[in-house]
């Protein structure tokens, strides 16, 4: 028994070491049923008005500037428009992308494609909000604008079509809440893909899809090994969509 208790208390440590104190991790662990000892989890205040950031996120827009933001134009800044609490796509400016590196997130983001209709299919409010700048979540107007499904609005683009068409009219603001876990990989293999749940306007579109790799144009999508953090991006795909509100949470990597 004491070499069991022994074993049971090394691997606490071992587990309280690998993921630090996140009570969340710590829950995880074999604790007798309501066991008062069990960590209290972190008190996070929620925002006073839906879809605001928790106090524990990381805000990277709040209407008023692009600081958080750079182009992935070397070297130059942001080139997108703020005005009146949102930004805007501007063509020829590139894509943006956060200075910050994110790996594990949940990520609260809203966007607009223009309330004046232009163009069809793709070619209709296309962005993309893109997980460490690789794993596309389709941003696009797909409100009565027929597309091929792995390509229209919370499609996670060219894999996986929205469970169902969320979508709200042109010039009207949607929200994504996407929770995104990083793919892991030893050396050059793969030893786990990343996985993504997004909501769309609230209603779930893609329940925990393993990602089958980066996003690839008329290409099925590959992995390649990258870092364990990197920065998410906006596309610039030529149309004027608008985003706004847009915050973050780290999350605990899961074991
Ligand atoms: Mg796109």
């Amino acid at each position: 028994m004491k070499e069991k208790s022994l074993a049971f208390g090394i691997c606490i440590m071992l587990m309280a070491a690998t993921v630090g104190c996140n009570p969340a991790h710590q829950s995880r662990q074999n604790w007798a049923v309501h066991d008062m000892n069990r960590p209290q989890p972190t008190i996070v205040t929620a925002a006073s008005a839906p879809g605001g950031p928790p106090s524990d996120a990381i805000v990277l827009f709040n209407g008023t500037d692009l600081s958080e933001w750079t182009s992935d134009k070397q070297g130059q800044p942001a080139g997108w428009k703020v005005e009146n609490g949102y930004m805007e796509v501007v063509k020829k400016s590139g894509s943006v992308h956060t200075k910050r590196r994110f790996g594990d997130c949940q990520l609260h983001i809203e966007w607009a494609t223009p309330a004046e209709v232009s163009g069809r299919g793709q070619g209709r409010g296309n962005s993309g909000v893109f997980l460490m700048g690789k794993y596309e979540v389709q941003v696009l107007d797909s409100y009565g604008n027929t597309t091929y499904p792995d390509g229209q609005a919370a499609a996670i683009y060219g894999q996986s079509p929205p469970m169902v068409n969320a979508s709200r009219g042109p010039g009207q603001w949607q929200t994504y809440d996407v929770i995104f876990h990083r793919p892991v990989f030893k050396g050059k293999k793969l030893v786990k893909p990343a996985t993504i749940t997004v909501l769309h306007n609230g209603v779930l579109v893609q329940d925990h899809w393993i990602i089958q790799g980066t996003t690839l144009h008329k290409k099925r999508a590959a992995y390649t090994p990258h870092e364990d953090k990197l920065p998410i991006s906006l596309q610039n795909h030529g149309n004027p969509v608008r985003y706004r509100n847009i915050w973050i949470r780290e999350l605990p990597e899961q074991q």
